[in-house]
């Protein structure tokens, strides 16, 4: 008998989604909302692909401080610091240099210097170097590729930098084969999508609508070459949309410390993390965070409860998070905020996560790293 497990990932079609839908519910109708990994998709991501939490896996954010191995020393000396912000912000001209470091360090991941202002950007390292979804992409911690190579299970991974179409029809060119018995398809259109026109767009439904026809083109082709399917298409986030834009880099600015000398900050889009480096400025800036409105600084608990407490506070000793729907803007992440969001509290009703199987799942899926066991469980059954 001739089987395959395919697992399809739908960046950021979260379960406020999928739950009123009745998208493919003939061909999966076992439905699950799934706690996310608090961060982003760069947090969720190496969860999935491992079954570890950050504190493991390492990633949290892009960006962590580390002024002695930073690859971006480079920028201080090129000037570019100087470079006036109308021509160093543009879209156009960063994602161009981006390329060019990703480049002569030779990264194989997914590498974006976003907004951060280059005469900052010295001071951090960047945590996504390597490509995580090949053999060896998240070292030493094992990742779903080198497991499979370990089973021996013959397998495809989608290419992440292709776009989407071209990923399901990779995939759909593999099952003709039919030598493949796994496989991880990844699609990240939606996130896009759902940060431009929120999860009450019109355009959702037309787009969940395009997943459903592709992913019956491609169950077809799996009934044609396999007698045993499982299929499950799941995400790593919903999207919040935006209430309101709060700006926390001019108050903390306003204060007078001096960026590199009292203190670091990192500006997510919906946390800012710290890191001081005078006991001066640690406090006024903690006073300063507590007026900061629709925001708390995470405590001791949460900090462990979302697998983000690591011992040497490599993303921030401190971290301010921000109330679901509440943006940071200006960040380092984009000058503007956008329309919709994720990277808020994994409670909130918007930040989970679904999935959607053709049969009945028998692990208790409370968090996006559960994926990685049932992925393991499938792979032990074929
Ligand atoms: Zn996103």
């Amino acid at each position: 008998m001739k089987k395959i497990a395919v697992f399809m990932f739908i960046d950021a079609m979260g379960w406020e989604i999928v739950k009123n839908r009745d998208f493919l519910k003939d061909l999966l109708p076992h439905r699950y909302r799934v706690g996310m990994q608090f961060g982003y998709s760069c947090t969720a991501i190496p969860t999935i692909l491992s079954g570890e939490k950050p504190t493991v896996h390492k990633h949290l954010s892009f960006y962590y401080y580390a002024p002695d191995k930073s690859p971006f020393k480079m920028f201080k000396y090129m000037g570019l610091g100087i470079l006036p912000s109308s021509i160093a912000d543009r879209w156009r001209v960063r994602h161009t240099l981006s390329k060019f470091v990703a480049k002569y360090y030779g990264f194989t991941g997914y590498f974006e210097m976003y907004a951060m202002p280059f005469n900052r950007i010295s001071y951090f390292d960047y945590i996504e170097k390597t490509d995580l979804f090949v053999p060896g992409g998240l070292s030493p911690v094992k990742n779903l590729a080198d497991t499979l190579e370990e089973k021996r299970i013959p397998y495809h991974i989608s290419n992440w930098r292709l776009p989407e179409f071209q990923n399901i029809e990779a995939l759909i060119q593999d099952v003709k084969k039919g030598e493949i018995n796994f496989a991880f398809l990844y699609t990240a259109a939606m996130d896009g999508l759902l940060h431009r026109v929120t999860k009450d767009g019109p355009e959702i439904t037309t787009k969940m609508n395009w997943y459903e026809d592709h992913i019956r083109r491609l169950f077809k082709e799996l009934e044609a070459n396999y007698d045993d399917i499982h299929l499950a298409v799941f995400s790593d986030h919903g999207m919040t949309t935006l209430t309101e834009v709060v700006d926390v880099k001019t108050p903390i600015e306003k204060l007078g410390y001096k960026f590199g000398k009292d203190y670091v900050a990192v500006y997510d889009s919906t946390m800012v993390r710290l890191w001081f480096l005078n006991d001066t400025a640690k406090k006024s800036i903690h006073e300063a965070l507590l007026k900061v409105p629709y925001s708390h600084v995470l405590n001791d608990e949460e900090l462990k409860r979302y697998n983000i407490n690591f011992p040497d506070n490599m993303y921030g000793e401190t971290i301010l998070l921000m109330d679901p729907g509440f943006q940071i803007a200006p960040s380092d992440m984009g000058l503007k905020a956008l329309p919709g969001m994720h990277g808020f509290a994994p409670e909130h009703e918007d930040s989970f996560a679904a999935l959607l199987s053709s049969e009945e799942v028998n692990i208790d899926l409370k968090c996006v790293d559960d994926y990685f066991r049932l992925m393991t469980q499938k792979m032990d059954s074929l």
